[in-house]
C-alpha cells in the first residue's frame, strides 16, 4: 500500500497554515540551543515528548504542511512524493534517539501525531506513547477494545471495518469474543481514541517539560496539549523548520532537522543510539525498566519468584518477521478504557 494516506481520508476544507517557509538556525546557534536543551533534559523530572510528521520526512514518509507537504502540495494542484511504503519505511535517527532517551529514563512519554507507525516499529514501549491519530498497523477490537499489531498496514481509513475479527477468548468459556476489528486511523471529523487521550493529558499535565519535534501544532487538540505542560508552571522547547502555532509559547525554539538536533543531544547527554534491527513490538516499558532487577543476595522467596515471572510475561517484546510468523495474541493488547475522562476533552 502507497504511504498516501492522505488520499483515504474525506475531503476537508480547513487544513491549517500551508507550505510557511522553512528557517534555520546557524550552527553555532543550533550547538548553543541544543546544549541548552540538554541542561533542561537534565534538569527535568518529567519529560514528554510530542512528535509529529517531521520526525518521518528522513525515513521517506512526507509530511502534510512542509514546503513539499501532502497538503500544501494539494493546494497546487500536485501530489506528493513518496520515497517508501509504510512497510518498508525505517525508523529515522529522531525515533531511535527518543527510545534511546526512554530507556535512560529520561523521556517519560511520548506523544504523537503520526500514523507511520515507525514509534511503535521502532520498538517504543507502547505503554509510554499515545498516538492520537491512529497507527497504520494497529486494529481494533469494536466490542472489547483489544488491539493488533500487524505487520502490514491495515488498508482501511476512518475507523472503519477491516473484515477481520476478535479472536479473543474470552475468560469464562471457549467461545471467541468476535468483535468487528476497525481501523485505528481518525478521519478529520472522528473523535480521538480516549485511552490515548487521557494518558496523553495526564502526562501533559504532570511534565515540567514539553519538547516537541516537528510539528507545526496545527490541529487540536493534539497540538495544545504541550500548553497544558506551560500552564502547570513547565517549559515548552520547540524543534521544527517553520514557524510553529505556538511559538511564543516556548522557553527555546530550534530551527533544525530533528535529526541533526537529536543527534548533537544525544551526544551531549553521552547516550548512545539504539540500532535498529527491523520491526520491533514493545507492549511494556517494564522490559526495560525491570531488565537489571535482580533479587537480592540471590535468593528468590516463592513470594518474589510470582512477581518476576508476572513481570516476564509482560515483557514480551515481539520481533516481527517478514513471513507473518507473528503470533496475534502476543501482540495484541488489551485496551484499557479509561473510567473518567481527565481534562475538558
Ligand atoms: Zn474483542
Amino acid at each position: 500500500m502507497s504511504v498516501n494516506y492522505a488520499a483515504g481520508l474525506s475531503p476537508y476544507a480547513d487544513k491549517g497554515v500551508c507550505g510557511l517557509p522553512e528557517v534555520f538556525d546557524s550552527p553555532e546557534e543550533l550547538k548553543a540551543k541544543v546544549e541548552t536543551l540538554a541542561q533542561m533534559i537534565k534538569e527535568s523530572q518529567y519529560l514528554v515528548v510530542h512528535s509529529g510528521a517531521g520526525i518521518s520526512t528522513s525515513a521517506g514518509v512526507p509530511d502534510f504542511r512542509g514546503p513539499k507537504g501532502v497538503w500544501t502540495l494539494e493546494e497546487k494542484g500536485e501530489s506528493p512524493h513518496f520515497d517508501t511504503t509504510f512497510e518498508d519505511a525505517r525508523p529515522s535517527l529522531t525515533h531511535m534517539a527518543l527510545l534511546g532517551l526512554q530507556r535512560a529514563g529520561y523521556l517519560k512519554y511520548l506523544i504523537s501525531q503520526n500514523v507511520d507507525g515507525l514509534h511503535v516499529r521502532s520498538g517504543f514501549p507502547r505503554d509510554m506513547l499515545s498516538e492520537l491519530h491512529g497507527n497504520m498497523f494497529v486494529e481494533e477490537c469494536a466490542k472489547c477494545g483489544r488491539q493488533y499489531v500487524r505487520e502490514k498496514v491495515i488498508g482501511v481509513m476512518g475507523l472503519k471495518p477491516t473484515g477481520r475479527y476478535c479472536d479473543v477468548i474470552r475468560s469464562r468459556g471457549l467461545r471467541a469474543c468476535r468483535g468487528k476489528l476497525i481501523s485505528t486511523i481518525l478521519d478529520w471529523e472522528d473523535a480521538l481514541p480516549d485511552r490515548d487521550l487521557n494518558k496523553a493529558d495526564e502526562a501533559s499535565r504532570r511534565a515540567d517539560l514539553a519538547l516537541t519535534l516537528g510539528t507545526s501544532m496545527q490541529i487540536k487538540p493534539s497540538g495544545d496539549l504541550p500548553l497544558l505542560t506551560k500552564r502547570k508552571g513547565g517549559k515548552v522547547v520547540i524543534v521544527n523548520l517553520q514557524p510553529t502555532k505556538h511559538d511564543k509559547h516556548a522557553y527555546l525554539r530550534i530551527h533544525g532537522y530533528t535529526d541533526e538536533v537529536m543527534k548533537q543531544l544525544m551526544e551531549l547527554l553521552g547516550l548512545d543510539i539504539p540500532k535498529w534491527e527491523g520491526p520491533t513490538v514493545c507492549e511494556s516499558s517494564i522490559t526495560t525498566s525491570t531488565a537489571d532487577v535482580k533479587p537480592p543476595h540471590g535468593a528468590v522467596t516463592p513470594k518474589k519468584k510470582v512477581k518476576i515471572i508476572k513481570e516476564e510475561r509482560k515483557r514480551e517484546a515481539v520481533q516481527l518477521t517478514q513471513e507473518g510468523s507473528v503470533k496475534e495474541d502476543t501482540v495484541s493488547v488489551k485496551r484499557e478504557r479509561a473510567d473518567s475522562p481527565v481534562g475538558d476533552k
